[in-house]
């Protein structure tokens, strides 16, 4: 199907979407997803896996064949949406490039040669190596990393039984710095209320270009109503800038010194809120006397924005308090000091009372699951290969720090790691200076990948173990929390196509063969069954198969925090301004600017960024959304431009000190001219994902840098030269 085709079938799709949403008015009662279903059509309610944010959709089914993906519109989250990439599910299903049953590698690595196996020939094959190398190197040998996903939790606590500490997860990859930081501060991670906000200011969190969130349809809302005034800093002039009442082409690495210098005017100039900040707050004193240094001219030095604007907006945003946030956003660290940017922007919220309130920062509600018990197993005995105490105490534990533990399993320190075992996760292309991860894998012993697609690291794989797409499989039930929390269900709406399993039954098959069946002896539907019991319905586990979702009507629900005996789970019980904690783990108990790195003359400093048609490396080869963006290019200002000799269609070569690509150049104004940008996903190494081979991967040219307290990869570190081919 064409572009044009795609785009009018969404359309159709909206308009079935207001339907269903008028039936379900009339008839909340009624099953929403099929009341006129003809006996050989049926709609199934589920949730769509195209990305993390969990959207409530309804598939069409003819005949046992998935025909369409509609919106399910009782999702208060994801209201009456499913993306581009949510409707371009079926082509995940119908895939011609999917892993269609397990396969066992004959040539080299990386060389793409494979023959299929039977499920018992690539499992038996999988315990094999795993026990070999528990053998040798006891069960810390192997190492276990995994993204997020409803069936997650199996691969972990099979590395658990197993005996390894060597979990790795996507957070210092992604969010890491931010949780840390709201958590240190508030000891949660809070939502943001972007709907009913009036004042909003993003550093760089392009919400109309990522993830579609409800944050994004809140933002659409708010800006396109004008109900909220929009501040946006980024270099580069993004889809969200054009939205924005204000933006400014920052200097990449500075936003800590614009926050400071806010956190500078609004108590100078007595703009905080004093009942909040004494009822609530902790440290405020040190606060105050600590951002003195930090004067809105010392920081229009520093990131290239005028004092006076520094000074009007510090004043607009106190002034719109409690309804005035300064937005957290979903990314990846980009400096070695992001932390400290993130723990500003939480106290500046903070001070000015933007907290449980109306359209400002609300703790995350949660609703209860049951949860099934299982045979428990022993803690491991080894320490973690990524010696997280020495290196990041405050660090999630479970999660690791991705980059550092490269760093020590290619050292092999503080022991030998001989064996990955990889789900729905893509290393090769995902994290920076590719060829250290390439490295890694040389010297395993033994790779396993399970997925449904023919990833990077799938292709460097020596077993790949295919998991059936989220179509096709019953999977735990989520809880999202949230300012509106939602229970979802992702049940199966057909049959798997090929010779694939659940992540569980992969799990199953493997602890059976490796002598740990005790510590899985269950069935998903068990384990769901269980989860939906504490539900406050009547078969619970009906009412989320027909309707897929369930949200409690109470919320949202505001100031259950602001009472006079409520205690932050921080170390002061307050909301810590200064921290203690960070204090006793040895970093600064406030935050500190430091000065990014200088870009060398006739260099330029890499930003990243996303694309609201891809989730991060995945996606990029279905054609449906390839169509919209075929392949990645160099952004790049005219001015240097000129003087590289390079115009729009040349193509360049990008090279940092850890490597070299070659895409096209896109000459633009809207990026800074120290600065250039390409977009993740491309370049890819597996011939399989053969429309995303081409452009480059940034994680070829990517330097290892991390952010300092959380471990994030700090992805806007590496500077590069460049020139026309
Ligand atoms: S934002 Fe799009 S891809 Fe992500 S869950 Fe929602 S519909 Fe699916």
């Amino acid at each position: 199907m064409n572009r044009r085709g795609f785009l009018k079938l969404a359309a159709t799709g909206a308009v079935g979407a207001s339907i269903v949403e008028l039936e379900s008015c009339k008839s909340p009662q009624g099953n929403a997803a099929g009341k006129n279903a003809a006996p050989d059509r049926v709609e199934i309610a589920s949730t769509c896996d195209m990305c993390l944010n969990k959207c409530s959709l309804i598939a069409v089914v003819e005949k046992g064949v998935v025909k369409k993906l509609n919106p399910n519109p009782l999702n208060p989250k994801s209201r009456g949406m499913l993306c581009a990439r949510g409707n371009a599910g079926i082509q995940q299903l119908h895939d011609p490039a999917r892993i269609k049953r397990p396969m066992i590698r004959t040539g080299e690595r990386g060389e793409g040669r494979w023959k299929s196996v039977s499920w018992d020939e690539a499992l038996d094959y999988t315990a094999q190596k795993l026990a070999a190398v528990k053998d040798k190197y006891g069960p810390e040998g192997t190492l276990w990393s995994s993204s997020e996903g409803f069936q997650e939790e199996f691969f972990r606590n099979l590395s658990q039984a197993f005996g390894s500490p060597n979990t790795v997860r996507h957070p210092t990859l992604c969010l890491a710095s931010v949780n840390l930081a709201y958590s240190l501060t508030y000891g949660t991670v809070p939502g943001f209320d972007v709907q009913n906000a009036r004042y909003i200011i993003m550093s760089g969190a392009n919400r109309l270009e990522s993830f579609i969130t409800p944050d994004t349809m809140a933002l659409v809302d708010a800006t396109t109503a004008r109900k909220a005034k929009l501040v946006y800093l980024d270099p580069r002039f993004t889809k969200t800038a054009s939205k924005a009442d204000e933006w400014f082409p920052i200097r990449p690495g500075t936003d800590a010194a614009f926050i400071l210098a806010m956190l500078n005017v609004i108590i100078s100039e007595n703009r905080y809120n004093k009942d909040f900040v004494s009822t609530y707050c902790y440290g405020f004193e040190q606060l105050a006397e600590h951002v003195k240094q930090y004067s809105p001219d010392w920081a229009a030095e520093e990131t290239q924005i005028p004092a006076k604007d520094i000074q009007h907006i510090a004043r607009e945003f106190a002034d719109a308090a409690p309804r005035a946030i300064y937005y957290a956003g979903r990314r990846s660290s980009w400096s070695t000091d992001d932390f400290a940017m993130r723990r500003a922007q939480a106290i500046l919220n903070a001070i000015v009372g933007s907290w449980d309130r109306l359209g400002g920062m609300v703790p995350a509600a949660k609703i209860e699951l049951g949860e099934l018990l299982y045979l428990p197993w022993d803690d491991p005995k080894a320490s973690r290969v990524d010696e997280l105490d020495k290196n990041f105490p405050l660090a999630a534990k479970n999660d690791g720090v991705y980059l550092k533990l490269r760093e020590n399993v290619l050292a092999g320190k503080p022991y030998p790691i001989k064996a990955w075992m990889v789900y729905k996760q893509d290393p090769v292309n995902g994290i920076p200076e590719q060829e250290k991860t390439l490295q890694m894998l040389r010297q395993m012993d033994f790779v396993a990948v399970i997925d449904v697609q023919m990833s990077d690291t799938a292709w460097y794989a020596d077993v790949i173990l295919p998991e059936s797409t989220y179509l096709e499989r019953l999977d735990p039930i989520e809880m999202q929390a949230g300012i509106r929390p939602v229970v979802l269900l992702r049940q199966p709406v057909v049959k798997p196509l090929h010779d694939t399993k659940p992540c569980l039954e992969i799990v199953q098959g493997l602890a059976k063969r490796l002598g740990l069946s005790d510590y899985f002896d269950y069935t998903m539907e068990k384990w769901v069954a269980e989860q939906a019991k504490t539900l406050p319905m009547e078969l619970p586990l009906e009412y989320l198969k027909k309707h897929g979702v369930y949200s409690p009507p109470e919320f949202p629900k505001y100031g259950m925090t602001l009472t006079h005996d409520h205690r932050f789970i921080t170390k002061s019980g307050k909301i810590d301004l200064y921290s203690e904690r960070l204090k006793d783990a040895g970093y600064d108990p406030l935050p500190v600017y430091h000065a990014p790195s200088k870009i060398p003359d006739g260099q330029f400093r890499v930003v990243l960024g996303r694309h609201a048609f891809y989730t991060h490396a995945n996606n990029t080869n279905y054609p449906w959304l390839n169509s919209f963006s075929p392949e990645n290019t160099l952004w790049l200002h005219p001015k240097p431009a000129h003087t590289l000799g390079i115009s729009s269609g040349d193509t360049v070569e990008v090279a940092s000190s850890v490597g070299v690509i070659k895409l096209k150049a896109t000459v633009t104004p809207k990026i800074r001219p120290d600065c250039v940008f390409l977009q993740h996903g491309f370049g890819k190494r597996s011939s399989w994902q053969r429309l995303a081979t081409s452009g480059g991967s940034d994680a070829e040219i990517l330097e290892t840098a991390w952010d300092k307290v959380s471990g994030g990869a700090a992805m806007h570190e590496t500077m590069v030269k460049v020139r026309r081919v």
